[in-house]
């Protein structure tokens, strides 16, 4: 099969073979893992709570996954494994969200009746010296294609990051993890979000802290409501 120019230019910064199991990755749409890894994808939980996704035993409206969170929704593809873990951790080295992934980002958005009534898209800020030192912010790149699948606005620069918080540290709680968020972001412009219904967009949910966060700020400012959409949340199930 023939590869064009741009194929070209991809392949010299994708592997040849797949992250996962090594076979040829046969198509540069596919990223960084084999046509099989994609298919392989876990997806939800069959059993789910309908507020926030996570496996129960019977559907329930809320579940103790959720008890706390301050998100109204919360949205993802799949647990944080396989080709979305591995995609998500290459798009924190390079600004780069392939052909597939892509697609099923809008699948997943475009056929999430929750998000119907969505008015505004904010992806979840770096703080600036973050940014900066990264280049590009990558809740910002997949909140792009949500934003278009939706047909709604975009609004970088809303919800800014103001403290500088030093990187995840694995293994500090939770507990530890929210607190030293508090007040971590800001509203730029309470116009932009009152009486509106807001999403909020980030890579992957593992605490929460951060998108919980997100979300008590835009609702302080008087926002109608707040969910979120993340690529791949982990589940210890
Ligand atoms: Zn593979
Ligand atoms: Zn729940």
């Amino acid at each position: 099969m023939g590869r064009s120019f741009a194929d070209f230019v991809l392949s010299v910064i994708f592997p040849s073979r797949c992250m996962l199991c090594g076979e040829p990755v046969e198509s540069l749409a596919d990223g960084i893992t084999c046509a099989a890894c994609w298919s392989a994808l876990a997806r939800l939980p069959a059993a789910r709570c309908a507020r926030c996704y996570a496996p129960v035993n019977v559907p329930s409206e809320r579940c103790p996954a959720c008890r706390e969170m301050a998100l109204d929704r919360l949205r993802f593809l799949g647990p944080y494994a396989g080709a979305l873990r591995a995609h998500l951790l290459f798009l924190k080295r390079k600004p780069y969200v392939c052909r597939r992934l892509r697609e099923e980002i809008r699948k997943g958005v475009a056929t999430e009746l929750t998000f119907r009534d969505v008015e505004l898209v904010l992806p979840v800020p770096l703080h600036p010296r973050r940014q900066r030192e990264r280049g590009y912010n990558q809740a910002d790149l997949l909140a792009e294609e949500i934003a278009c699948a939706l047909g709604r606005p975009l609004r970088r620069g809303v919800l800014r990051r103001v403290l500088y918080t030093e990187p995840h540290r694995a293994g500090a709680d939770a507990w530890a993890r929210a607190r030293s968020l508090a007040r971590c972001f800001v509203v730029t412009s309470a116009e932009a979000v009152r009486e509106k219904v807001v999403l909020v967009v980030d890579d992957v949910y593992t605490t929460g802290a951060t998108l919980n966060e997100c979300a008590r700020t835009v609702r302080a400012a008087g926002a109608r409501a707040v969910y979120g959409f993340v690529v791949a949340r982990t589940l210890s199930s």
